[in-house]
């Protein structure tokens, strides 16, 4: 019974293990600067057949603006899109915050209201997709 309660205990540390090493391996790779930007260039390739304008993606902190995400414009063919790194933490979220952001560039000059309907058809066409693949 004694070494039954011992292995059991033992798993348990080494699934706590474990998950800390693959969480770290996660984390570091998301603070490469390739990871963002690859996430938008997969985006513009699959959805916009590289129609899309350059942009740089960066990880931010974006807590005083109280937002996940902001396009910048830094010139006529070149975006910046910023990434906040405390509120994006789960991938979910991360994919969102770049979809979202992506939907600005591809939309800047279409309307006025920047989450209009053509903004709203961008992120639903998006999504579509990504249903599809499930
Ligand atoms: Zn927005």
């Amino acid at each position: 019974m004694r070494l039954r309660i011992n292995i059991a205990v033992s798993l348990v540390a080494l699934t706590t293990i474990v998950w800390c090493v693959r969480f770290a391996v996660t984390q570091e790779h998301r603070r490469t600067p390739e990871f963002l930007q690859s996430k938008y260039q997969e985006l513009n390739r699959t959805f916009f057949e590289n129609s899309l304008p350059t942009a740089r993606v960066e990880w931010a902190d974006l807590t005083d603006a109280d937002a996940m995400g902001r396009t910048i414009r830094e010139s006529d063919d070149m975006f910046v899109i910023l990434v906040d790194r405390n509120s994006n933490f789960d991938d979910e979220d991360l994919d969102d915050t770049v979809r979202h952001e992506t939907c600005h560039i591809a939309t800047w000059w279409k309307e006025q209201d920047m989450h209009g309907p053509v903004f709203q058809a961008c992120m639903a066409r998006i999504k579509q997709a990504d249903h599809n693949d499930n």
